[in-house]
């Protein structure tokens, strides 16, 4: 069965072909036949929420969600990393058939729910491969599968990442999928993560409840910084989480804040910054920080230096998880930050208290404010590419309808 279907390529909406296959549908980027019966609503790929912390939330609920990838950007890599064992291992073995790495990921349930504080201290991490991989999106793909019973992991999360970790895994597939058992799960949602915050010895969160163990590193050194980048690029983290909160304890000097972005530069990682405090947003972006974690909802920013971030750094929302006044600050560097020219992405900093395990229609609300809304919308989302088979199709109702009342296309 094929149909003309109007689909979204990450920039624009383009014309094409949706066909069934294999009980499967996949866009081609070919003019429709002419006669072709028109597919009723619109194509996109499934959106990215630039910032999550999946130890925080129940990550099995991504499955059946409207997100396609989601980049965690706070986290015990060795805890997120052993769920990705599996999925590394069915990368490779995918290679064969598909151009991109996919993983399967796999994912428990049953327990789930875990007690996380729902603490609002804002600010967690922000993460940039998403960033980065906007541009040259070969999107890894995922499957997951998942084992279960015994195990005692302390939530479950679906984790893929495919990416860098599919063939060098190859080696250690068999000890990370070991002991347990596990039953074939699939989430077609890619999963990422910068792995560890980087902090001061005694800076933000190392002293917060809701940090989970391993997910901080204290840095004192030189020497500690290129062991930390090093351990998160081992694990395949697209990038480096960088903590610069001097409301909650210290922050790195300059020295060893760009000795930290230099060290990552070498592994081919940005840095992201949670920047919070009077000019610690200023202060990220000119030590060579590629994103911050967090819209700056500390203090209003003038026009100039919104000029500045608009020029050196990419942004992730993150706006709906504050009351006023940070809300409002937020909202109004960002109005003007986008206005600048500025890249905003779609960011929840899902886990920060109550969060959905999906699109947040919050957030969406909060962008709008901020001056986002149809096609720019769109990209701040970073749906995949529809046209990559691995990619997890949603339809909406017509092309101008609402992110959030997306839903998975089904054959
Ligand atoms: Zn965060």
């Amino acid at each position: 069965m094929m149909w003309a279907a109007t689909f979204f390529d990450g920039e624009e909406w383009r014309d094409g072909t949706l066909v069934e296959h294999d009980g499967r549908m996949l866009v081609r980027d070919e003019p429709p036949a002419p006669g072709l019966p028109r597919l009723d609503g619109a194509v996109i790929g499934g959106f990215t929420d630039h910032h999550v912390h999946l130890q925080l939330v129940d990550a099995s609920l991504l499955d059946g969600s409207r997100l396609g990838r989601v980049v965690d950007l706070g986290a015990n890599p060795a805890v997120l990393r052993s769920y990705v064992g599996d999925g590394r291992f069915d990368s490779l073995r995918s290679l064969n058939d598909r151009e991109d790495p996919r993983s399967l990921s796999e994912e428990r349930s049953d327990e789930t729910k875990r007690p996380f504080p729902t603490t609002s201290d804002r600010g967690h991490d922000a993460r940039f491969d998403s960033l980065r991989s906007l541009n040259d999106r070969e999107s890894p793909r995922s499957l997951s599968e998942e084992r279960s019973d015994e195990t005692k992991r302390p939530f479950h999360t679906t984790t893929a990442h495919g990416r860098f970790d599919s063939l060098r895994s190859l080696n250690d597939r068999e000890a990370a999928r070991s002991d347990e058992r596990k039953r074939p799960f699939r989430t077609s949602t890619v999963v990422e993560y910068a792995g560890a915050f980087l902090t001061p010895v005694g800076g933000y969160p190392s002293d917060r409840s809701w940090a989970p163990a391993g997910s901080v590193r204290e840095i004192a050194t030189t020497a500690d910084a290129a062991s930390a980048v090093a351990e998160m690029a081992d694990a395949g983290a697209p990038c480096i989480k960088v903590a610069s909160n001097s409301t909650a304890g210290p922050v790195f000097d300059d020295d060893l804040f760009r000795m930290i972005v230099e060290l990552a530069g070498r592994r081919g990682l940005p840095v992201v910054a949670h920047a919070e405090g009077a000019g610690e947003a200023q202060r990220a972006a000119r030590l060579g920080a590629t994103a911050l974690a967090h819209t700056p909802f500390t203090e209003h920013l003038t026009d100039e230096e919104i000029a500045e971030q608009a020029a050196s750094v990419s942004w992730i929302s993150t706006l709906a998880i504050h009351g006023d006044p940070e809300r409002t600050t937020a909202i109004d560097n960002a109005r003007r930050f986008v206005a600048a020219g500025g890249t905003l992405h779609y960011g929840t900093d899902m886990g920060n208290g109550p969060s959905p395990v999906d699109l947040n229609a919050a957030e969406l609300s909060a962008l709008r404010e901020a001056g986002l809304d149809g096609i720019p919308l769109l990209r701040a989302l970073a749906p995949a590419d529809p046209r990559d088979p691995a990619s997890l199709l949603l339809l909406l109702s017509r092309e101008t309808s609402d992110p959030f009342d997306a839903r998975p296309l089904k054959v």
